[in-house]
């Protein structure tokens, strides 16, 4: 009986709350641009490490506030997401259906949206994230937002906020890539944002670190694969690849808040921060030969930091020529032309689609390292000739002779 009324009383009052604000929350009439109170990167410290902060700003590219839906992006919540697969923070999604408007709530101080929950914050932030990528675009890479958007269904994006997960591939343990839950979808373009977890500090799907490490992944998608996305490409599960993806994302992620430190403001546990942190770290591709690396323990994202880490000492070494927003672009053109020119490298330069499972540790080691110095040789002959030099020798550098053999730099690096 008291249970009873405990829970009638608990009724009443959600109910009361609901009709109070739920309702009226969305009639509070604003017009664009719109402004809201969001968790905005407000730049770095001394260290390099990012910094978050609570801020009013102002949405540019948002055209109907409740809805989260404007140019470049529109916001989903819920609905069911089927995944095939996980690659890092690249999931292959098979469908994806319901998802409702999100039913934001907040209240409106002196034109000011301010959030009365976690989620709408989280929702307005994440948005405005993408918002402020499309508003600098030009600005920090060099690409016109319309040329992206001839690759995009319907010219926008989507984003999911915390769909419902069904897992569909065999025998993956799928549920480690998605742990870290912010990922990307290359197969319709989607930003994918899942359950918050309990060892996060800014939240992940609200850190612009994090959302331009995946905006990264659609701009090479865009860069190697001309935005179409195939899922036979035999790119798609190659393990050097996949992790020069990871890297390219974080290079794009430096090119928006200048910070090679790109997680440690969400996550700062065992040396996943201090591995990813490309400015810092000095471990090199021969460093990752063993089937559990001491130096570095994040699998391809290892890779990755090479491939940024390399990108960035070019830019160090040629800042008084090339900014950032040069090499960005110079970087995305020489990569749209890196999967023609791999296509015509012999087989002993470039080793053909394999199944590893029954290779030695040595051989799998030394087969990545001939991809992974196909694709440089192959970047290296689409850059900037000025980079030539500076580029050259920091990949020599950070890659050495096992990820970027002499068969590869004859003629690009020698
Ligand atoms: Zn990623």
């Amino acid at each position: 009986m008291t249970s009873y009324k405990v829970r009638w009383s608990k009724f009443y009052f959600l109910a009361a709350a609901i009709f109070m604000t739920g309702c009226g929350e969305h009639k509070f009439s604003m017009s664009a641009p719109y402004k809201a109170v969001v968790l905005a990167f407000t730049g770095k410290d001394a260290n390099g490490r990012a910094e978050y902060a609570l801020a009013e700003r102002t949405f540019r590219t948002l055209t109907n506030f409740n809805e989260l839906d404007g140019t470049y992006l529109s916001l989903r919540r819920g609905g069911r997401l089927t995944i095939k697969d996980v690659n890092g923070s690249l999931v292959s999604s098979e469908s994806f259906s319901g998802g409702q408007s999100p039913d934001l709530r907040y209240q409106v101080k002196s034109g000011t949206a301010m959030s009365l929950d976690y989620s709408t914050l989280a929702m307005l932030s994440a948005y405005y994230q993408v918002d402020e990528i499309y508003s600098t675009l030009e600005e920090k890479i060099g690409v016109v937002p319309s040329d992206l958007q001839s690759v995009l269904p319907a010219g926008k994006h989507t984003m999911l906020f915390e769909p419902e997960i069904k897992i569909s591939g065999p025998g993956r343990d799928v549920s480690a890539g998605i742990k870290l839950n912010a990922a990307y979808s290359p197969a319709d373009k989607k930003f994918l944002l899942f359950q918050r977890s309990p060892i996060e500090a800014v939240p992940l799907a609200a850190n612009f670190q994090v959302v331009t490490h995946e905006y990264g992944h659609f701009i090479f998608d865009y860069s190697f694969q001309a935005g179409k996305y195939d899922a036979n490409n035999r790119w798609n599960d190659e393990w050097a690849l996949n992790g020069l993806n990871e890297g390219f994302a974080d290079f794009i992620s430096w090119s928006f808040t200048d910070s090679t430190d790109i997680l440690r403001s969400s996550i700062d546990i065992d040396s996943v921060a201090d591995e990813r942190d490309f400015g810092k770290t000095t471990f090199v591709f021969q460093d990752l030969a063993a089937s559990e690396p001491e130096a570095c323990k994040s699998d391809f994202y290892c890779l990755g930091s090479l491939f940024a880490r390399s990108l960035y000492e070019t830019q160090q070494a040629l800042k008084a020529t090339v900014s950032k927003k040069d090499l960005a672009l110079g970087t995305i053109n020489a990569i749209k032309k890196c999967q023609e020119a791999m296509g015509s490298m012999p087989e002993t330069m470039l080793p053909p689609k394999a199944d590893t499972s029954s290779m030695s540790r040595a051989e799998i080691f030394e087969r990545d390292g001939k991809i992974t110095g196909a694709f440089l040789r192959a970047f290296v002959q689409n850059a900037p000739a000025a980079w030539k030099v500076d580029l050259c020798s920091a990949l020599k550098k950070n890659f050495g002779t096992s990820g970027f053999p002499e068969a590869a730099r004859d003629g690009s690096c020698d």
